[in-house]
């Protein structure tokens, strides 16, 4: 079912955005304002917290301080435009920011998990070529308040029944690149000052930037890694992860190796199952020979196609016969099904629908697949 939805109030003002502001950074804020620096945390309270899109809702902040805020500061919110529900009820948002740019966040419900997959990029630049939001290219970075902003636009999208319990960052957009945006919307998201989220509930996926993998768990230990693979040789991984040339598996694995993991903590790759492009039995044995130094855990994701995708999801028994491999190198695999099929959930998608592509990048778009398929 797709529920279409009134256009969204785009905030268009010169002043900053203040959802996005850490503690450290209100307080300087606050500070410059002549005001008692306690005040920054009762403000964080009421944006990270309560979730206020008004700074009249600031009830215990003195109206005088709520209007030298309001001069200086918006509190902005990102709105949902457009509302798809899938059958499986895993529920696609397409969020609006305040320049026009559009988003994408998916609401996952399985049993008494709720996860939500966020943003981090509108558009990509990484160029994967099994991705809608490849098609895209980078269109800008999000900044920590529209990080953030997508949390509690999907928290009104739930009724009151359901609470968000998971939080994934394999949405529109490579994390590891937009990071110091990434690392004030983790902090906010963890500190006890901003939203309390426990940092093992959330998981932040890569498609392999290897320097930067290293600082996300020395800046957040607790939080999970997924690094998107995808192809267990360089020639073919290369192909449908461009950034493979910069750092090739040999890096990755290396990198994946010096890991500050705790004990029992695994990393996850994620591996899309390309019908006879990455799925045969020998990708599966080198997959093993690979990942065998590490501690890791293998999601066979189903492949779920676009318009204008070249490639086809692989036939049941390939993804089983792949799982049966992994399981008999002792790694663990699970296979995930491609959620909500029926409403383009997998990122960009519904972007893409509704959009089109832009007719340059779609020509270039399907050289590039042509060349793959050859
Ligand atoms: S898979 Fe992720 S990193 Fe690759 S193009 Fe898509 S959004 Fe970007």
């Amino acid at each position: 079912v797709k529920v279409a939805r009134h256009n969204a109030t785009a905030p268009s003002s010169a002043k900053r955005d203040i959802r996005g502001l850490t503690l450290p950074d209100l307080e300087n804020v606050i500070e410059e304002m002549g005001e008692s620096k306690y005040r920054a945390r009762q403000i964080a309270g009421w944006l990270y917290n309560r979730g206020v899109e008004s700074f009249d809702a600031m009830s215990d902040v003195p109206a005088s301080l709520r209007e030298k805020l309001a001069e200086r500061f918006t509190i902005g919110s990102v709105a949902a435009v457009f509302v798809s529900r899938s059958a499986d009820s895993t529920r696609k948002l397409l969020l609006t920011l305040h320049d026009g740019e559009q988003i994408e966040s998916v609401i996952i419900p399985a049993g008494e998990r709720v996860t939500l997959c966020l943003s981090t990029q509108a558009g990509c630049a990484m160029g994967c070529e099994f991705c809608a939001t490849a098609m895209m290219g980078l269109r800008r970075n999000l900044t920590a308040g529209e990080i953030v902003g997508q949390i509690f636009a999907a928290r009104n999208e739930l009724d009151e029944t359901k609470h968000l319990t998971n939080y994934v960052f394999m949405g529109m957009g490579e994390p590891l690149a937009n990071y110091p945006r990434l690392h004030d919307a983790l902090t906010i998201m963890a500190a006890d000052w901003g939203m309390s989220l426990s940092q093992r509930r959330i998981t932040v996926s890569t498609v392999g930037i290897a320097p930067m993998m290293e600082r996300l768990l020395a800046d957040f230990p607790v939080v999970n890694l997924a690094v998107s693979f995808h192809a267990p040789a360089d020639e073919l991984r290369s192909r449908l992860v461009p950034l493979n040339r910069r750092y090739p598996l040999a890096t990755l694995i290396d990198t994946c190796r010096r890991l500050p993991l705790r004990r029992r903590d695994r990393i996850t790759f994620e591996y899309v199952m390309l019908k006879r492009v990455n799925d045969s039995p020998i990708h599966a044995a080198q997959l093993v020979k690979l990942l065998a130094p590490l501690c890791a855990k293998v999601n066979l994701i189903m492949f779920n196609p676009f318009d204008g995708a070249q490639f086809e999801p692989s036939d049941r028994d390939a993804v089983e016969r792949f799982q049966a491999i992994l399981r008999r190198g002792k790694i663990t695999a699970t296979i995930r099904e491609s959620r909500g099929r029926d409403i383009a959930a997998a990122c960009g998608q519904l972007y893409v629908e509704r959009h089109g592509l832009p007719a340059r990048r779609a020509s270039r778009h399907a050289a590039r697949l042509a060349s793959i398929a050859g």
